[in-house]
């Protein structure tokens, strides 16, 4: 009877904690139990690969819907007015520049090199469970993993094409677009109820992985961790001060000095979007920007920009690949960066977003999507790093705009001090 309660009591303090926690605290497990039970820990290897095939099996529609949703709401934008179609402009600019900051980190720092996964063998995803006989799961595995490396960009090529000519059809081609949308949201939706089982995936894939390459295995996850955050440095340090003294002569000290807060929102929470209001009040009473541009280049940066995840994709993305000793060509590169900026367009800023955006840029290069789940464990002080650079993002183009547009009261820019508190 106690141990009932004390059971239910279990499941309750379980079923409340938040997604990242439970996935993390399955991540240790799994390391625990690959290394105590060693081979043995091998039979937990099916759960991983349902996991990890229920993704899969979203990806090809999700990436299509997506990238039509991505490409429409991008020549949409350009019927914005003067200040939407600048602010457009420079969340390009910024997106470009990050996304090519994290291939160039992950090529040149190669954080997934050493972590001797490029031995390890596709799943099937029936074999597991002896379901199928062996010719068929094997046709299967390799139509499978074919799909993503070799038919994706086709899919790709007719998504663009398609949304340009139903953007084209004008009135008439907005029913699909809307279709299309709210399609990509639904699958969103669905992928976001698949990773609810992250904590088990993670567990039975860790455990698995630990058993076959021991601990060695965690290094390189350390230096995913540590290569991202000098990445982000360098973009918000490197990049966001270049872009201040080059497009609007202001001192970037008074920028860094006033967006403490709204890092500090975004390194807690991992939220863009519940990070909004402290942007608004960090732009507008610290650093001056009228509440006309911030209004509308802030609310469109949440949506619209996500340097820290876009930066995020190339490092993971070639993580995963040197993990699992994929060689990457020139097209794999372009495909990535298409993907990352597409992808993100639309995605909002929400904790994990990033994770999820990762499993189709996996997909569209032909990169194991047991990468998602290797770094699913980490995420959350992966996801703190990205979203603080998302928010620094989105300020600096509201700062960018409004000296353009004439909006920008420079004595508040230049006294830190004038600035009124933010509560
Ligand atoms: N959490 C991030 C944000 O809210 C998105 C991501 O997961 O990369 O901006």
């Amino acid at each position: 009877m106690l141990s009932q309660g004390l059971l239910i009591r279990l499941c309750r303090l379980w079923t409340c904690r938040p997604l990242w926690l439970k996935t993390l605290l399955g991540m240790s497990v799994g390391i625990g139990v690959g290394l105590t039970f060693g081979e043995q820990a091998q039979w937990v290897r099916p759960i991983g690969i349902y996991f990890v095939s229920a993704i899969q099996g979203l990806m090809i529609p999700l990436v299509f819907c997506s990238i039509i949703t991505g490409t429409t709401s991008l020549l949409k934008s350009k019927k914005l007015d003067r200040v939407g179609g600048k602010a457009i402009g420079l969340y390009l600019l910024s997106t470009a520049l990050a996304i090519g900051i994290g291939l160039m980190m992950g090529w040149l720092l190669e954080p997934g090199s050493g972590a001797g996964l490029g031995a390890y063998q596709q799943p099937t995803p029936l074999a597991p469970a002896m379901l199928i006989d062996e010719d068929a799961s094997r046709a299967l595995a390799s139509q499978n993993w074919s799909i993503a490396g070799d038919k994706i960009l086709p899919i790709i090529i007719f998504a663009i094409a398609l949304a340009f000519s139903l953007n084209a059809s004008g009135r008439r081609g907005r029913p699909a677009i809307l279709f299309f949308a709210s399609l990509a949201e639904g699958m969103f939706k669905l992928l976001q109820m698949i990773m609810v089982l992250a904590p088990y995936g993670v567990c039975a894939l860790m455990a698995w992985m630990v058993s076959i390459h021991g601990l060695e295995l965690l290094l390189p996850l350390l230096k995913v961790i540590g290569v991202l955050y000098l990445g982000c440095i360098l973009h918000v340090f490197g990049v966001y001060t270049l872009m201040l003294l080059l497009l609007a002569r202001l001192n970037p000290i008074h920028y860094f000095k006033s967006i403490v807060d709204a890092q500090a929102v975004a390194f807690t929470s991992s939220s863009s979007m519940t990070t909004l209001p402290t942007c608004l009040a960090c732009a507008e009473r610290r650093l001056g920007v009228c509440h006309v541009i911030t209004e509308k280049v802030l609310a469109i940066g949440a949506v619209f920009n996500m340097d820290g995840t876009a930066l995020y994709q190339g490092v993971a993305a070639l993580f995963v690949a040197q993990a699992f000793g994929v060689d990457l060509q020139f097209g794999d590169y372009v495909t990535i960066v298409i993907i990352a900026t597409l992808a993100s367009i639309g995605t909002v800023g929400t904790p994990g977003a990033g994770l999820l955006l990762l499993s189709l840029t996996l997909a569209a290069v032909g990169i194991p999507l047991e990468g998602v789940a290797l770094l699913a464990g980490i995420d959350r002080l992966l996801d703190m790093a990205r979203t603080t650079v998302n928010v620094s993002g989105d300020i600096v183009v509201s700062v960018l705009v409004a000296q353009s547009e004439k909006g920008l009261d420079v004595v508040v820019y230049s006294d830190v001090s004038a600035g009124e508190d933010i509560d």
